[in-house]
């Protein structure tokens, strides 16, 4: 597609502005999303990192659950990093009471993985999809997929074996913030993923 791609960014709470300024960077049209109204149009939406808990109450509280869930089900094009991970898996292993995130991703996602002692870190990943270099990776209160279903494809794992990047379809999630890096190549092959969807 020669024109723009329109690219949703759920905007209730935490890292969105990072995600919009490094799509603008690479030539999308960003949309910020707070109500339903706003889903409507896009070619993909990224869900940002911040609190998978909060963002669930407030998307709830904004009647977006429901459009959200619908969206990726006739499948649109969407990318979670970290909370935005957790929001897209089918389970979600230590979640609060109640929390069942949107759906999609059949993952189970386990939040704070990392616990206590190694809150955040940051390492150095290769990912084979981006190609070289390896990719530094930001952790912050991360989760991790602790299993996968078949149509999902890790994208990259830690030395320990536990996936940190998925993609099944048109649906992608890493445990880690690319929007903090100035590294652009997840967003890039994202909207690679939108163009080719559109
Ligand atoms: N621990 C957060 C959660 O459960 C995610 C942290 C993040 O997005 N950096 O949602």
């Amino acid at each position: 597609m020669t024109t723009r791609p329109r690219v949703g960014v759920l905007a209730l709470q935490g890292d969105f502005r990072e995600h919009a300024a490094v799509l603008e960077h690479l030539g999308a049209d960003v949309r910020l999303v707070r109500r339903p109204s706003e889903l409507s149009g896009v070619d993909g939406l990224v869900l940002p990192g911040g609190e998978s808990s909060v963002m669930e109450k407030l998307a709830r509280a904004f009647d977006l659950v429901d459009p959200l869930r619908q969206a990726i089900a006739e499948g649109l094009p969407v990318y979670g990093t970290c909370a935005g991970l957790i929001l897209l898996a089918d389970r979600i292993l230590d979640g609060i009471a109640g929390q069942h995130g949107l759906g999609g991703l059949d993952v189970s996602v386990r939040r704070n993985a990392f616990g206590s002692q190694l809150d955040s870190f940051e390492t150095e990943l290769r990912i084979p999809v981006l190609g070289e270099p390896p990719v530094h990776a930001v952790f912050i209160r991360a989760p991790v997929v602790e299993a996968a279903g078949p149509d999902v494809t890790p994208l990259a794992s830690l030395p320990d074996g536990r996936m940190v990047a998925v993609q099944q379809g048109r649906l992608l999630g890493t445990s880690f913030h690319p929007e903090v890096t100035g590294d652009t190549r997840f967003h890039a092959y994202f909207l690679d993923t939108v163009r080719s969807a559109v």
